[in-house]
């Protein structure tokens, strides 16, 4: 249970809120901002969503999402600043550092309205009024569940916040097979199912409706984009902007590519590199004892979980990549130890 009595206390009257979350939003973060912009919504409160960019299209479906306004610096960063001063209470969705949410951070830090964070990153920065983070929760959507079931208002979730909450918990939890995956996390969906969300739409809707040009674009990254260092059970994939264009990529194209170089027997560690040209995005994936968080952190400016991370490079892509590679033999032991790295037959 969630000590929610001053949130409550907060919004006992109808207020004016804002909700925020991460930088290219995933399933998560705008499912759990949609949901709970739902839900305050039918609490009565006046609710506007913003994101600090765009988001996939596959997304685009989760009911609110026409009211989102995608923070633009210079369109309307006079608008969203006005929002921001004038909100009563601001949640702060899915991540855990106002560094991550470029100008919009500053803003928020700056706001004089109440901070709630509820997040499940590692190592939250201490920013926020009212903190329901938790590292150990699989999404955030699951703790957006908690927090309203905890409130008194589980009644309140109706099919379309029921929605958006399932999507941030089945992708966050890779489809229910991560470790995160507890029991906590079923008992949920079999709550969520009492609200009679359509599961196997969710799952259309975020996993097949891709464009046939970024299927295309799969084919080209697993067949001559991928390589793998079996010295260091690791793969990992570099992207060239060029590449992108030439695909026509779009937000969300590359989400999930990174899974497949972890496929791959043996290998414990993945990453996948994009040149998106004001920087290098990396994404990086482990499975078992390697924290990708920790090397994330160390090396690349970077955070997440302990199985999931990102960074970031400010250096060319091939230099990026060559320091990538010439970081691995100071993690080997640890690489090839993995219990989970299946020796070759
Ligand atoms: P993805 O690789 O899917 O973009 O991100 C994986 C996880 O790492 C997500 O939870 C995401 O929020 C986090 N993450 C991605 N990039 C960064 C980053 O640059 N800094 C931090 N602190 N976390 C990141
Ligand atoms: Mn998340």
């Amino acid at each position: 249970m969630h000590d929610t009595s001053a949130l409550q206390e907060l919004l006992a009257q109808p207020r004016q809120i804002f909700i925020t979350t991460h930088h290219k939003p995933d399933a998560d973060a705008l499912g759990s901002s949609l949901g709970m912009a739902g839900y305050l919504r039918k609490k009565g409160h006046h609710v506007t969503v913003v994101t600090p960019s765009d988001y996939p299209d596959f997304l685009a479906w989760m009911p609110g999402n026409e009211e989102v306004i995608v923070y633009e610096p210079d369109q309307n960063d006079a608008q969203v600043r006005d929002l921001i001063s004038r909100a009563e209470v601001l949640f702060c969705l899915d991540f855990s550092c106002l560094g991550r949410i470029s100008e919009l951070g500053e803003y928020i830090r700056a706001a004089s309205g109440t901070k709630v964070l509820i997040d499940h990153h590692q190592e939250p920065e201490q920013f926020a009024d009212l903190d329901f983070s938790n590292a150990k929760a699989a999404a955030t959507a699951e703790l957006v569940f908690e927090v309203i079931r905890d409130m008194g208002d589980q009644a309140l979730i109706d099919k379309g916040i029921g929605e958006c909450l399932y999507a941030g918990i089945m992708t966050d939890t890779g489809s229910f097979r991560h470790p995160s995956t507890s029991r906590n996390v079923h008992l949920i969906i079999a709550e969520l199912l009492n609200a009679d969300i359509d599961l196997s739409a969710v799952h259309r809707r975020i996993y097949d409706s891709h464009s046939e040009m970024r299927l295309r674009f799969l084919g080209f990254v697993l067949k001559d984009k991928l390589t793998v260092l079996r010295e260091y059970n690791t793969a990992y994939i570099a992207i060239t902007q060029d590449e992108l264009r030439q695909y026509q990529s779009k937000t969300g194209d590359t989400e999930g590519l990174v899974n497949f170089a972890l496929s791959i027997e043996g290998v414990v560690f993945a990453a996948i590199l994009i040149d998106r040209g004001n920087a290098v995005k990396i994404s990086f994936r482990s499975v078992g004892d390697f924290s990708v968080s920790d090397f994330s952190r160390r090396h690349f400016q970077g955070g997440g979980h302990h199985n999931a991370a990102g960074g970031i490079s400010y250096e060319p892509l091939d230099t990026t990549v060559q320091r990538f590679l010439d970081l691995l033999p100071h993690y080997q032991t640890q690489l090839v130890t993995s219990p989970l790295a299946v020796a070759q037959p």
